[in-house]
């Protein structure tokens, strides 16, 4: 099991008043899986994929990330977590806007602590696997919206990590666009990859192998999905 949620609780503060996002959720996710999580805007999805990548902590319950228990774990424990093992897709690239394709995908390689020599050598090689072998010196304002999707898809594969987590990933694309990206998640999971994905959108959760759904802050598990249609 890569993942192993229990009894998860997540309540936000505004002021005096306390707002419950993550009631109850309990799932859990075998290596290689393909799995969606599917809701609409507001149910949590957010909140939960920022505690599944170790970006927030939830108020309650267990979160096992490969076998071991991420509460308690100081910062830079997760930090390293991360880095080792997981990588990132954002529904808006979150790319650095002065650095080139190649210096984007290169930055978690400088995290881990790899050679410079093989850092460019990697980062060529994740941006070739995502088609982007001719882009390599562009920023990302030179490159288009599903161009620089896949930007920060080879920033997410570079560490070769376990779990590939993305939330609303072809949120901010156009259908074509939103197709390969698709496309490229399929790829990486018949890579072994597993992938994790949050969307609102049931076209694009249903490219997914298995697919829960988060309504309110819980999680229902439900139907299959691409797999049994
Ligand atoms: P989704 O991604 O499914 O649209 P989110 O996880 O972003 O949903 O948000 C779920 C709920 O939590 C929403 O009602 C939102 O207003 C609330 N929320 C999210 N972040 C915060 C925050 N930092 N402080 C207070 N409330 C928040
Ligand atoms: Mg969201």
């Amino acid at each position: 099991m890569i993942i192993d949620v229990r009894n998860l609780y997540k309540d936000y503060y505004s002021g005096e008043l306390v707002v419950p996002v993550l009631k109850d959720v309990t799932f859990s996710v075998e290596e290689g899986e393909y799995l969606a999580i599917m809701g609409p805007s507001g149910s949590g999805k957010s909140t939960l994929m920022n505690i599944l990548g170790l970006l927030d902590q939830p108020t309650a319950g267990e979160y096992l990330l490969a076998g071991e228990y991420t509460s308690g774990l100081s910062d830079k424990q997760l930090a390293a977590m991360r880095n080792e093992k997981i990588g990132f897709v954002f529904q808006r690239f979150h790319l650095l806007p002065s650095d080139t394709a190649l210096q984007n995908v290169m930055l978690p390689l400088t995290y881990a602590g790899i050679p410079a020599k093989q850092r460019k050598q990697l980062a060529i090689e994740a941006l070739e696997k995502v088609g982007l072998a001719d882009r390599l010196d562009f920023k990302p304002n030179q490159l288009s919206g599903g161009q620089q999707q896949r930007v920060a898809i080879a920033r997410a594969i570079v560490t070769n990590p376990t779990i590939l987590f993305a939330d609303e990933p072809t949120g901010s694309l156009d259908s074509e666009n939103g197709e390969q990206i698709m496309e490229l998640f399929q790829m990486l999971n018949e890579e072994g990859v597993t992938i994790v994905m949050i969307t609102h959108e049931r076209e694009i959760a249903c490219r997914a192998k298995r697919l829960l759904y988060i309504h309110d802050g819980r999680i229902s598990q439900t139907e299959g999905g691409a797999a049994d249609e």
